[in-house]
């Protein structure tokens, strides 16, 4: 008769890794861009906003980064019109000292 080993400290083998283990060819899809598209669209155009307050800095606050830089229009989603406004704006807050010119910390 055959005859078990050790009855206590048998791993057991490898039967945990079997559903994860499997290569999944992600990036080289036919897709090639790996972000969702997401259309943005400018919230001052979906606001209807006529235009943009300078002292109003809990709105330009979104679009300046936490070390003070406004942020680029592909990632603030604005249209080119308002990113124009929203730079000036920002600038104009900068110099009432409303907003940092640099981060804060
Ligand atoms: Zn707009």
């Amino acid at each position: 008769m055959a005859e078990y080993p050790a009855r206590s400290s048998a791993p057991r083998s490898s039967d945990s890794r079997g559903s994860r283990g499997d290569s999944r060819g992600d990036s080289r899809g036919p897709n090639k861009r790996r972000f969702q598209v997401r259309k943005k669209v400018c919230r001052f155009c979906v606001d209807k906003t006529p235009f943009i307050d300078y002292k109003d800095m809990k709105t330009l606050r979104f679009f300046i980064t936490e070390r003070g830089k406004i942020l680029p229009r592909r990632i603030s989603g604005n249209c080119a019109r308002h990113q124009r406004e929203v730079t000036v704006s920002v600038q104009r807050c900068r110099n009432i000292a409303l907003l940092p010119f640099s981060g804060e910390k």
